[in-house]
């Protein structure tokens, strides 16, 4: 068996991205469970999985702004600020390997894209209205961080004791077991544009991934391009998820960049495109995935092992407040 076509940087995103979406698909399970509990006259001894918090990442950002101000770690939602704590130093040293590796939107865009371009149904749009779209993420991150900024700690506080924000992650389940028509049918177009563009959501609306995007500006670790090794195939900017201009870039030191190194599989010249850590030391196309998992599992052990990860709000006092916001579900 050889172990290196087995072990290609596009099959090993492939199968960490596939484990979290499994894992985010148990967490939404379990989370079910628990919350339907809550509502049943009889109860029950499901426990609330603290990784659900992860989708409550508005929440997290005020937690973050709180814990740089006040050193206080959030005791609502603590894994959602331990989670984004995470994506943030993921960036920081791996690119937007959160986008890449571990978000379970990112592998349904990247199965959205695989399906238009088997229906060949792919198209992407010019430079120019590329980047005139890119703009929209960033207005939206510039929303909300605006909001955020404007906040004080002690309506932060306020906010994050709220009901509205205990029962955030309920009423999110909520939504998407009954979405409204709207709602499906923002979904659907949401889902058929980024057939035809590939990444469509995670390249121009998603704000989470703006703000990736501005840590990974200092990422040391980049593709790197040897211009006489290079033969101008074009196949590197072909594959990029982030419709990067590989083929024109010595280093891709873009914001899009997700660190996925399907740009270095795919290159047809020997030591062309590498992956490398600073200007000098070339590292496996490997490391970006592996180090996105390792910093997530590195910090979810230091949370969960020193009372950061789980709430302080009892489970049994989250089920009350779940019977009065949803006791219709
Ligand atoms: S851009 Fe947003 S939705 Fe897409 S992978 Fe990144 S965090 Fe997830
Ligand atoms: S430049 Fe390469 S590593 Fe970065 S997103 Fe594009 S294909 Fe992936
Ligand atoms: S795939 Fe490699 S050889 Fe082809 S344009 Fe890109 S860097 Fe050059």
């Amino acid at each position: 068996m050889n172990l290196s076509k087995i072990t290609t940087p596009s099959r090993i995103r492939a199968i960490i991205q596939t484990v979290f979406a499994a894992y985010c698909m148990y967490i939404g399970w379990a989370f079910y469970r628990f919350v339907t509990s809550g509502l049943s006259s009889t109860g029950g001894a499901a426990t609330r999985p603290s990784s659900v918090e992860a989708f409550l990442p508005i929440s997290a950002f005020l937690a973050f702004k709180r814990y740089l101000a006040t050193g206080q770690w959030d005791s609502i939602h603590p894994a959602g600020l331990t989670i984004f704590i995470a994506a943030i130093a993921i960036a920081f040293f791996a690119r937007k390997g959160f986008c890449g590796y571990i978000c379970p939107v990112g592998l349904i865009e990247r199965t959205l894209a695989a399906v238009g371009k088997k229906l060949g149904l792919r198209r992407e749009p010019p430079r120019w209205t590329h980047r005139g779209l890119s703009v929209f993420k960033y207005a939206l991150l510039a929303f909300f961080g605006f909001t955020v900024l404007r906040m004080n700690v002690v309506s932060i506080t306020a906010f994050l004791r709220s009901e509205y924000n205990l029962v955030a992650d309920a009423k999110m389940m909520a939504f998407f077991l009954n979405p409204s028509g709207t709602a499906l049918v923002v979904f659907g177009t949401l889902g058929a544009l980024s057939i035809i563009v590939p990444y469509f959501w995670c390249r121009y609306l998603c704000p989470y991934g703006a703000l990736l995007s501005i840590f990974s500006f200092w990422s040391p670790i980049a593709v790197t391009r040897d211009e006489k090794a290079c033969i101008n195939c074009g196949k590197c900017a072909r594959v990029c998820p982030g419709h990067i201009e590989v083929d024109k870039k010595l280093r891709v030191n873009s914001p899009e960049c997700i660190g996925c190194m399907q740009c270095v599989e795919s290159c047809p010249a020997p030591n062309c495109l590498t992956t490398k850590v600073g200007k000098k030391w070339k590292i496996s196309p490997l490391v970006p995935g592996i180090l996105s998992v390792a910093i997530l599992l590195g910090l979810y052990l230091w949370a969960s092992n020193t009372g950061h990860w789980d709430s302080q709000i009892p489970g049994e006092m989250l089920k009350r407040y779940y019977m009065r916001v949803l006791g219709g579900m």
